[in-house]
């Protein structure tokens, strides 16, 4: 064992007691409504009734957010909804499925969940464009636009603060996520421009940061419609296919996080949606 061993195992210890980690906080977004996380948050909603969750994320997020729910209401987790189909948002439901909680997802978020036995498959179901869920006093309004992010992604509106949770649609002060696994670019993109025709003032959102306003939304849409130009500028130029992730650069958002790293991926999954047509 070499010094570079040694600090290699120096540093996976220190990662598996969390050390580098953030801790995970309880945001009280509105007088009912909360977002539990560090950098990736779940959200519940109390009402007369009991209480609704909107992700179980694993199940080390979920024991958080199951403590930080005990900690300002004694009313059972009623309901858990799935946003989409992606295992870091819903690998951890036990612990509310055990109390007594029902799962519901979008029928396409359940039918494109790949095994696993951490995740639960949904009690139940919603299907098409939109529906409203009004459970104890409280309204939540559901839209799906198809696939995106991912599968079944739900974006979920709560009229009674003009606010929305857009999930992974939008992840604030970031490039996109890595190469965009498991991603419809082109429908994402658009979807983004259905979603901003929707009524809200207020936007929650799944990672980095919880909290937001309709101008994160502008800059997701902004940053893809660049994205999208700045890849047709280079595919019609003289720089050689292989060599366009590495050329192309957006010097606008270089301030975001994981640019210099995420964004020659990014580029990639462009070049191949217009390679490949997906
Ligand atoms: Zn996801």
């Amino acid at each position: 064992m070499n010094y570079k061993h040694i600090i290699m195992l120096l540093f996976t210890g220190l990662w598996s007691v969390n050390i580098f980690a953030q801790p995970i906080e309880t945001i009280k977004a509105q007088n009912d409504l909360y977002f539990v996380g560090d950098r990736t948050y779940s959200c519940f909603y109390i009402t007369n009734d009991g209480v609704i969750v909107i992700d179980p994320l694993d199940s080390t997020h979920a024991a958080a957010t199951m403590k930080a729910i005990k900690k300002v209401t004694n009313k059972p987790v009623k309901y858990v909804f799935y946003s989409h189909n992606h295992w870091d948002h819903i690998s951890g439901g036990k612990i509310f499925k055990d109390q007594g909680a029902k799962i519901i997802s979008h029928i396409k978020a359940k039918e494109n969940i790949t095994p696993n036995p951490k995740v639960l498959t949904p009690d139940s179901t919603w299907n098409g464009a939109n529906t409203t869920f009004t459970y104890g006093g409280k309204t939540i309004e559901l839209f799906y636009y198809g696939k995106n992010h991912g599968e079944g992604m739900t974006v979920f509106r709560f009229p009674e603060y003009n606010a929305i949770f857009i999930i992974d649609l939008v992840v604030p002060d970031r490039v996109l996520y890595a190469y965009l696994p498991d991603a419809s670019p082109k429908n994402w993109v658009a979807h983004l421009k259905e979603i901003q025709k929707l009524e809200f003032d207020k936007v929650y959102m799944a990672h980095v940061r919880a909290i937001g306003t309709r101008d994160d939304v502008t800059l997701m849409q902004n940053y893809f419609d660049d994205l999208y130009e700045a890849v047709d500028k280079a595919l019609k130029s003289d720089t050689p296919f292989f060599e366009i992730p590495t050329t192309v650069k957006m010097p606008q958002y270089k301030d975001l996080m994981n640019y210099e790293e995420w964004l020659p991926m990014n580029v990639w999954r462009i070049m191949m949606e217009k390679a490949i047509g997906k």
